[in-house]
């Protein structure tokens, strides 16, 4: 069994925290992560600079990604603008955020739900006037699909509506942000169950998890457990929730590499290599907290990874 582990630290990451990480940092650590066998990483947003000073240089970190053999880019745009932005930079993904809280959408894309979906209507009908080889895919994430810390409980049943507006309006693929971290793993299996059934498996993304409360990889093996392949993670669980003081970011990529791997799921990453990326991230934001229990405690003795070669290999 593969997943694929899509890193989200310089996006997520990089965008909840004050600290700007200078550009050639930025591409240094991508680099890093890629050596480490990384395949997808979301490298940036295009999004106004005022809204995200941290990430006005996406144009040019997005093209140095490109020069990477073998690796996924992925860039975030959450309307019209930034799509054809993320599509000149030729990015090969784009993630375009919409939340299925009415309250979290407005405050995180200034757009109703309603007028987001509509956004993604015409996102992918610009992607089609792409000549073929040019054309990036498509994907959403659903976010506060397991609540809202502004709405509370957010309805299953209008989370797999938007699921399958979206994906008739054109989405290639269509994935559930617990973007607060307020998910459990049964409400993982239910929803995603659910969604694979509502617009069949080769639709469904991944599952964009957080750890605020400390959920976070029971959730991603629930995801697992269900069939979800692609799985995001930040490194060092950079980032955090302005709404949730305290709380850290995305699940931590060295702590989710290392489960799969000594379960034998087979990611293609190896560990030395992501704690070489650890390095280069801890240089370029000095006092940053970087969270992960693996990079504290290292690797049991004895370990093997999924393929089953050793340590050092
Ligand atoms: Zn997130």
């Amino acid at each position: 069994m593969k997943v694929l582990v899509s890193e989200v630290g310089p996006r997520d990451g990089l965008q909840s925290i004050q600290q700007q990480m200078a550009t050639a940092d930025k591409i240094a650590w991508i680099r890093a992560l890629a050596a480490a066998g990384v395949r997808e990483i979301e490298v940036g947003s295009f999004v106004h600079p005022k809204w995200l000073p941290q990430l006005a240089d996406t144009p040019e970190v997005v093209t140095a990604a490109l020069q990477i053999p073998g690796l996924h880019v992925v860039a975030l745009a959450p309307n019209l603008h930034g799509a054809r932005g993320a599509m000149e930079s030729g990015a090969h993904a784009i993630n375009v955020p919409i939340a299925a809280s009415q309250a979290h959408n407005m405050a995180n894309v200034r757009m109703s739900c309603e007028e987001s979906i509509e956004a993604l209507r015409e996102i992918c009908l610009a992607r089609d006037a792409l000549p073929g080889p040019h054309r990036p895919t498509i994907e959403v994430g659903i976010a506060s699909a397991f609540g809202c810390t502004r709405e509370g409980k957010v309805s299953e049943d209008w989370v797999m509506r938007m699921a399958v507006t979206l994906a008739e309006a054109g989405a290639d693929a269509v994935g559930l942000s617990d973007s607060v971290g307020y998910a459990n793993p049964a409400q993982i299996r239910r929803m995603f169950t659910r969604l694979i059934s509502e617009i069949g498996a080769e639709r469904v993304g991944g599952a964009h998890l957080h750890n605020t409360r400390g959920q976070g990889l029971t959730n991603a093996l629930a995801a697992l457990d269900v069939g979800i392949t692609t799985l995001d993670a930040s490194q060092g669980g950079i980032g955090g929730c302005p709404y949730a003081p305290g709380a850290t970011g995305n699940i931590v990529t060295e702590d989710l590499v290392f489960m799969l791997e000594a379960m034998g799921v087979d990611t293609g990453i190896r560990m030395d290599g992501l704690l070489a990326a650890r390095k280069v991230l801890a240089e370029a934001l000095p006092g940053e907290a970087l969270y992960g229990h693996v990079p504290d405690a290292g690797l049991p003795k004895g370990f093997s990874y999924a393929d089953g070669s050793p340590i050092a290999a």
